[in-house]
């Protein structure tokens, strides 16, 4: 049996989310119709999967359907922004019907579990990619935006970092080498990323600029600093760990890995998708709890000295040797 373009569109992607008031028509037409309560503004943000760039071939679709979700969630989260609406631009090299089905069921994961719908998109032939939209609501005035950092504020961090980028290190290099738990855990923190989007509706109020980190800590903590024209200084030994990746890397540090590959996989491997926001030392008082119970951790302190310091366990300065993810990086350029 052939299927077509549309076949798969009404088969696969037609009723994915929950129908929500908001949407008046969604797949099916030239385009969706919504309507956002009045007076709210909207964050839009769109996000590229591209097969061999940011995920191997032999990643499950399911893991994929959801992770091209989530990633957008993140997006809207660190905006302080409710997640609502999607759109999908799908290319595939051909039309493969149990991958498209893992895919979709991801895809309905995900939807589901930040209440959004899957409202419109696009189907064509072509290396595999996976583009979607999301679209949020905020209150007026209520963005977080990466300018509103000031001297002053602490550095905070959802979660843990590294465990992402420490999977994708050992599938690349032979020298590291995970033990099975390690492996699950670490993995499933690249497959199945977690947007902090309850944390950040909650910390949103109290925080003067946030950022999810996609590309490294030290990158993107770096576009605080630029847009809100401070520096900082933060602290290696503070960092988050997660147990499994506290242990793995004590184990390959005594087989020889060096301090400053583990300080490389918190603040320049990327695919953490947890929340940095800077708060004012006069509300951390008052959030205290907040800050405690939603697991965040102090990592350092935002400065008037333009540039971002990283002091190790011994409060000497360190330089990264990588500063993050470019996508261009290496490439030729004209
Ligand atoms: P048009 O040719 O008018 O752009 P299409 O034939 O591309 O419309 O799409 C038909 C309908 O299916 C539209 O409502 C579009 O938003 C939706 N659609 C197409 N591809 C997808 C997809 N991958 N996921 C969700 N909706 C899709
Ligand atoms: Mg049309």
């Amino acid at each position: 049996m052939t299927v077509s373009e549309f076949d798969l569109i009404t088969q696969l992607f037609a009723d994915i989310g929950a129908p929500r008031a908001d949407v008046v028509l969604a797949v099916g037409d030239d385009c969706a119709v919504l309507e956002p309560v009045a007076g709210q503004q909207l964050a839009v943000t769109t996000d590229t999967l591209v097969e061999g760039v940011h995920f191997f071939l032999d990643v499950s679709p399911e893991a994929l359907g959801w992770k091209a979700v989530a990633v957008n969630i993140s997006d809207l989260a660190a905006m302080g922004a409710r997640p609502a609406w999607l759109t999908l631009a799908l290319t595939l090299p051909s039309i493969d019907l149990d991958w498209c089905r893992g895919l979709a069921r991801g895809l309905r994961r995900a939807c589901d579990a930040f209440g959004v719908q899957l409202v419109g998109g696009d189907t064509t032939a072509g290396p595999l990619a996976i583009t979607i939209q999301a679209i949020g609501l905020l209150a007026p005035g209520q963005a977080r935006r990466r300018s509103g950092a000031c001297v002053g504020d602490l550095i905070y961090v959802t979660g843990t970092l590294g465990d992402a980028g420490l999977a994708l290190l050992a599938r690349q290099s032979s020298d590291v080498v995970l033990n099975g738990a390690e492996l699950v855990a670490c993995t499933q923190r690249l497959e199945w990323p977690q947007p902090r989007l309850q944390q950040a509706l909650l910390l949103s109020p109290c925080v003067h600029a946030m950022i999810d980190i996609s590309d490294g800590l030290f990158a993107d903590l770096g576009h605080i600093l630029t847009a809100s024209a401070v520096g900082a200084t933060i602290r290696l030994a503070d960092l988050p760990r997660s147990t499994v990746f506290a242990q793995a890397c004590t184990r390959l540090q005594r087989a020889g890995m060096a301090v400053e590959a583990v300080y490389d996989l918190q603040l320049a491997a990327g695919d953490d998708y947890e929340l940095c926001f800077t708060i004012a030392p006069a509300r951390v008082a008052e959030c205290a709890r907040m800050l405690y119970q939603l697991g965040c951790h102090c990592i350092g302190v935002i400065e008037a000295q333009r540039g971002l310091r990283c002091l190790d366990g011994q409060g000497r300065q360190y330089t990264p040797p990588h500063t993050g993810y470019d996508h261009f990086a290496g490439r030729a350029q004209r």
